[in-house]
């Protein structure tokens, strides 16, 4: 054999054996995308400085928001946390699965029910897909072992099972306020199925979320994983770690959203040097508004009415970030979208398959993320408990039933008229246009009564999971 015909053979195998490697590493790109899920607890629409907040810094959220896309339309599909959460993971308003009713509102330490095992969560769904599925932080879908995140599709679990200001020695706003200390609140630190601490240490839970994230994400960097990761701050009692406190000008609140917000910056630049953050959707958003309650200890609704708890927009109008660099396509979305349709979007992003038994409310927002087409979603409704209390269809918006935030002077009032707002125009609800636009109103009355039949259509469901605290 000659030596040219020897080159040439050696040059062939090189460039067969290169195009195998480029084939496996074409391969890796392909595969299916990680879904990080961000939950804040309590965060409201104003509370970041990308939402236009001016003394809290959220630089590295803010990059997310800048870089991915930032939704000032998003809705979350209940003011309180339990409810809201179980929205999220199935893609289903709560009415549907068991969490809408008057007694069903959020669970306690003395609950006895949770989240259905019957209804199908994306951790679920993306099991069904060979994904590892973990969630980090406050579940609030039932404590008792036949309701922990482990029943519900989760490989991984490390939290707290309910909120943080749960199970304490008082309830009242001097509780928060008068230098709290973690022994106040007798909260269970679980992992898996197992309680490892006890009460909590809460100065210290926003870098252990973080921490156990980061080992999450590294130990999962071969195979596709959804991390949910609900961190249970911004809900007061707020405590953050010693390198945080007294670092913001928005005081503990801040220093607070400082630490959260280092810990995402962790997360980012874990995937970026794991070399995944490309093929890794970031989501970002709230459980529920403000609680205003607080006062300076809650967050804030920036320009929206009002606060958690409520059916104004500061109840129900969170932050919305969507990020996954190459895939979304970055810029403003002014177009609605809300936590009902993670389920939809996540499967259509990942090829799992959407539960067909039942009706799910989301609608997929992949396309939007993609190519930023108008978004599929054009309404919404408000519920509080088990009522229809507004509904938005497109710009416009109808309160049938109105409420001020839970506890103090708490009004409902069941209005003769209902109430028109331009929500495009108008975010804040201050300018009634019913007497003008009876047409609009005819229109939402309509879309109310169409929906409340997808309702009945499903008169079991509550009954068939009693959920009593
Ligand atoms: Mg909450």
């Amino acid at each position: 054999m000659n030596r040219s015909v020897i080159v040439l053979l050696c040059t062939l195998l090189l460039s067969i054996s290169c195009k195998q490697e480029s084939e496996t590493s074409n391969a890796t790109v392909k595969r299916s995308p990680n879904v990080i899920v961000i939950f804040m607890d309590d965060l409201g629409y104003g509370d970041l400085s990308s939402f236009g907040h001016p003394t809290i810094k959220t630089p590295n959220i803010d990059r997310l928001a800048y870089e991915g896309q930032k939704w000032t339309s998003f809705y979350t599909a209940s003011s309180v946390c339990s409810p809201s959460r179980g929205a999220l993971l199935t893609g289903r308003y709560p009415i549907r699965i068991g969490l809408g009713g008057e007694k069903h509102r959020v669970f306690f330490p003395e609950s006895i029910g949770g989240l259905p095992s019957a209804e199908i969560t994306i951790a679920e769904m993306l099991k069904a897909q060979g994904y590892r599925t973990g969630i980090i932080g406050k579940w609030h879908l039932g404590h008792l072992p036949e309701y922990l995140p482990t029943k519900q599709g989760f490989d991984y679990y490390f939290g707290i099972p309910y909120s943080n200001d749960m199970n304490g020695v008082k309830w009242g706003l001097d509780t928060f306020f008068d230098t709290p200390n973690i022994n106040m609140w007798n909260v269970p630190l679980m992992e898996n199925e197992t309680i490892i601490e006890r009460p909590a240490n809460q100065h210290t839970i926003t870098k252990r979320y973080t921490e156990k994230a980061v080992a999450f994400i590294t130990e999962n960097k071969n195979n596709p994983f959804f991390l949910y990761l609900p961190y249970s701050m911004v809900h007061t009692p707020l405590f953050a770690s010693e390198s945080f406190l007294n670092t913001s000008s928005r005081g503990l609140f801040g220093d607070v959203m400082s630490e959260v917000d280092a810990g995402i910056g962790q997360i980012i630049s874990t995937l970026e040097k794991l070399q995944i953050d490309k093929e890794t959707l970031v989501v970002f958003t709230s459980d529920n508004g403000p609680w205003l309650m607080m006062l300076e200890h809650g967050g804030s609704a920036g320009l929206l009415k009002d606060g958690k708890g409520t059916t104004w927009e500061g109840g129900m109008r969170v932050p919305g970030i969507f990020y996954m660099p190459g895939t979304v396509h970055p810029g403003i979305i002014d177009d609605m979208g809300t936590t009902l349709d993670l389920l939809p979007t996540i499967a259509s992003l990942t090829g799992a398959s959407i539960p067909s038994d039942r009706i799910i409310d989301g609608v997929d927002l992949s396309a939007v993320l993609k190519d930023k087409v108008t978004s599929p979603r054009s309404q919404f409704l408000y519920y509080r408990k088990q009522e229809i209390y507004a509904v938005r269809n497109r710009e416009y918006k109808a309160h049938y039933t109105t409420e001020t935030a839970y506890q103090g002077n708490n009004q409902k009032k069941v209005l003769d008229k209902p109430l028109l707002f331009n929500i495009n125009h108008d975010p804040s609800e201050k300018y009634n246009h019913s007497e003008e636009h009876p047409e609009i109103l005819k229109e939402l009355n309509v879309l109310v009564e169409k929906y409340k039949e997808s309702i009945i259509s499903v008169p079991s469901e509550l009954d068939k999971y009693p959920i009593e605290e």
